[in-house]
């Protein structure tokens, strides 16, 4: 009997899943895992590196691609431990010859796979990774990852211009798995909002309902730099980190609506988006370690400090500034701000604090449901100006940007505190 493995990580689906296709396609039994590896663990800046909100989202997640097994007739085995671990002696227990999994990206999880692709070798077993997160598959790019342009116009026009975005796969229809035990997945309760569902299914009701239902797509690059409410950005990052959406299928949707409904600048514009977050998961193929480290890309980091009492007044929402205040509260709270209060709340840490920015990466890698590793440092590194840019960051004057996309206040209303204090 043919058996294959299916080591899920960031692709918590079953729609446009060329791993789990191959698997299907060349064995008999497919073995459907996911590891729930030790999550108490810290960075190497004493925060720790997830939060209850992006637990819960995950647990939704994984939920809801058993469910979707189970209707095309299988299961998924959810472990708790490492893959370093347990593994090597899961495929001696279902006589697997071969593990498919999905590439990775940030390089402890590129080491991880490494490991347990040379623990694999000593046992006989065949490991293969597929490209699957991305909008471009990197084959597919007119330059080699090791020579993408340092800066991201650059990039997108010659993306644009050379390459074409596959289609997605369908879903497959059957699964044969093997027996096994199956545990309950852990449930932690937070307080993330509750159109923050993981799992395929909320993924795919949320792409139709911003496409097609609502149609905010048509009105989305006006409306993107708002910092208040559900429909003036698409609210697809928790479940494209996850892997519960994959950005083709995003791509395949707008291009249908462009050719039914509507092509403008909006329509465009969730596209333009994606590319950022293809541009940061490809330079950090090229810098693995830089993004991580002070200088960044080479650059000079403005300010090397940390200061422990002014990462508890700016992490707790007690800065001498209300709408930094605002912005850290509903973070804290909720596991999720704008793209526009990321940026405020980044570049008030670097240039307001005068801090080194790691601190502040890592304090959003907890908070974020939506955390991905290339786009929360790839984006910190370009605020800080030490990443993708030559600009030498970006300093925000807050009140400036209150003005502009709080004027009348209703944001602070909603999540500011009277507590402030200088520091
Ligand atoms: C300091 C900072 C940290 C960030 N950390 C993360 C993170 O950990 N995870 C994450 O997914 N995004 C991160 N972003 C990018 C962006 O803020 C979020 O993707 C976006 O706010 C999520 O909301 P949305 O899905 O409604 O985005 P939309 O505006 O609707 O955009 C559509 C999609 O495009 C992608 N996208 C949009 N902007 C960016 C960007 N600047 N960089 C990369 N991809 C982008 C996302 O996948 C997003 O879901 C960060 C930005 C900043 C400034």
């Amino acid at each position: 009997m043919k058996r294959g493995l299916v080591w899920f990580t960031e692709d918590l689906r079953l729609d446009d899943n060329e791993t789990l296709l191959k698997a299907i396609e060349e064995n008999e039994e497919v073995l459907p895992v996911y590891f729930w590896a030790e999550h108490e663990t810290k960075s190497q800046f004493g925060i720790l590196r997830i939060g209850d909100t992006r637990k819960e989202f995950i647990q939704e997640s994984l939920a809801n691609l058993q469910q979707q097994l189970h209707a095309i007739g299988g299961s998924l085995l959810v472990l708790s431990g490492s893959p370093e671990d347990l593994m090597t002696d899961l495929c001696k227990q279902f006589g697997i010859r071969k593990v498919y999994a999905k590439k990775q990206v940030g390089s402890e999880e590129k080491s991880t796979q490494l490991l347990v692709k040379q623990r694999l070798l000593e046992i006989s077993v065949d490991f293969e990774t597929y490209s699957t997160s991305t909008l471009f598959h990197p084959d597919d790019l007119p330059f080699s990852v090791r020579d993408i342009p340092l800066l991201f116009t650059k990039f997108r026009k010659l993306a644009e211009k050379e390459s074409i975005v596959r289609s997605p796969f369908n879903p497959p229809e059957r699964i044969a798995v093997p027996p096994f035990e199956q545990f309950p997945i852990e449930r932690t309760s937070s307080s993330k909002p509750a159109w923050l569902q993981g799992g395929e299914g909320h993924a795919l009701q949320r792409l139709h309902y911003f496409i097609w239902e609502s149609q905010a797509v048509k009105t989305y690059k006006e409306t993107r730099d708002q910092l208040a409410g559900l429909d003036f950005s698409t609210k697809f990052s928790a479940w494209l980190s996850q892997g519960c959406i994959s950005p083709r299928r995003i791509y395949s949707e707008i291009k249908r609506f462009e050719q039914q409904v509507l092509a403008n600048d909006s329509t465009y514009w969730v596209i333009f988006e994606l590319l950022w977050r293809d541009f940061f998961r490809f330079s950090f193929k090229k810098y693995p370690k830089a993004y991580f480290q002070l200088h960044g890309l080479d650059q000079h980091a403005r300010y090397t400090h940390f200061d422990e009492r002014k990462f508890e007044a700016w992490t707790q929402g007690r800065t001498s500034e209300a709408l930094i205040n605002a912005g850290m509260n509903e973070l804290r709270e909720t596991g999720f701000v704008s793209n526009r209060m990321r940026q405020i709340l980044a570049s008030y840490w670097v240039f307001g604090m005068q801090q080194d920015w790691r601190y502040g990466a890592a304090w959003f890698e907890y908070c974020l449901v939506d955390y991905d590793v290339a786009s929360n440092w790839g984006n910190w590194a370009y605020i800080a100006g030490v990443g993708n840019d030559n600009r030498g960051g970006r300093e925000f004057n807050v009140e400036k940007q209150a003005l502009l996309y709080d004027k009348d206040g209703s944001y602070l209303a909603l999540w500011g505190t009277n507590g402030n204090f200088n520091v």
